[in-house]
């Protein structure tokens, strides 16, 4: 079956790798992060232009189906894949992984969007450790306090209001409770991505009893099928 797989993540590489054996996979990535890892197997990078664009993309290569392995922050794919698949009538799967959860020791706090973590910082700490990608670090510019804020790629433009650490998971316990003590962080403010490459810094967040602000994630679109395994995937596909 010829399959486009909406990628970006761990495990839309993961589920390449599997899925190559089985079918005639595509991998697409926006393109937009520098020495991105590829999938194995086929490749193709840089945005469809809108759903317009992914509907035409889809009917001229042949696709029979469409698995979104998109990251769950990445609500706007999501949203053109639904449009775009409902369009040509193509089945669509939603590959997420689970969000995180709260465990005995954690001070969590929720937030609707950066904006609403923002306005909670100052009554939570003095020093914040930002990760939550470079977009939406915006939101954090007036918080008057003094911040960290880790991506993967540097933001154009460059904040001034903040320090930044450029770097890239997986990271691993010993380092991140070595990074909040060294820079006395006070406060950490995350999304709510889920897995477990980037999940260290809550376990240190615990460790230190330092608050987290997590941001919820953006709703699925309603009816939409969704799989938390790539073998929920593979048996899909092969229905
Ligand atoms: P987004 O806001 O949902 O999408 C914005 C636009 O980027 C889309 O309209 C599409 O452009 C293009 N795009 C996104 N994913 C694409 C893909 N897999 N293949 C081709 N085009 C894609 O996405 P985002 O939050 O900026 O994330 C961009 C990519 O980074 C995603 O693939 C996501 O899996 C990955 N990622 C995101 C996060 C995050 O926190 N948001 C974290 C880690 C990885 P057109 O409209 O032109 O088609």
């Amino acid at each position: 079956m010829k399959v486009l797989l909406l990628g970006g993540t761990g495990e839309a590489r993961r589920l390449a790798e599997v899925l190559a054996a089985e079918h005639d996979v595509v991998s697409s990535l926006a393109g937009r992060t520098g020495d991105a890892r590829l999938p194995v197997g086929e490749v193709r990078q840089g945005g469809f232009g809108g759903v317009e664009g992914l509907t035409a993309w889809l009917a001229e290569h042949g696709v029979e189906a469409v698995v979104d392995a998109t990251h769950p922050f990445a609500a706007t794919m999501t949203a053109h894949a639904v449009a775009a698949t409902s369009a040509l009538d193509l089945p669509l799967l939603v590959l997420r992984r689970p969000g995180w959860r709260e465990q005995p020791g954690d001070t969590w706090h929720w937030a609707g969007d950066a904006a609403a973590a923002a306005t909670r910082l100052p009554e939570l700490g003095q020093r914040v450790f930002l990760t939550i990608g470079r977009q939406g670090l915006a939101a954090f510019a007036d918080t008057g306090l003094w911040t960290l804020a880790r991506c993967v790629d540097p933001p154009d433009p460059l904040p001034t209001w903040c320090e930044l650490l450029l770097d890239r998971g997986p990271y691993v316990l010993a380092a991140e409770l070595e990074l909040l003590q060294s820079r006395r962080i006070d406060v950490l403010v995350t999304k709510n991505s889920g897995g477990d490459m980037t999940a260290a810094k809550l376990t240190a967040a615990r460790d230190l009893g330092i608050p987290v602000v997590l941001i919820e994630r953006p709703p699925l679109p309603p009816g939409i099928a969704v799989a938390e395994t790539t073998d929920e995937v593979r048996a899909w596909l092969a229905q």
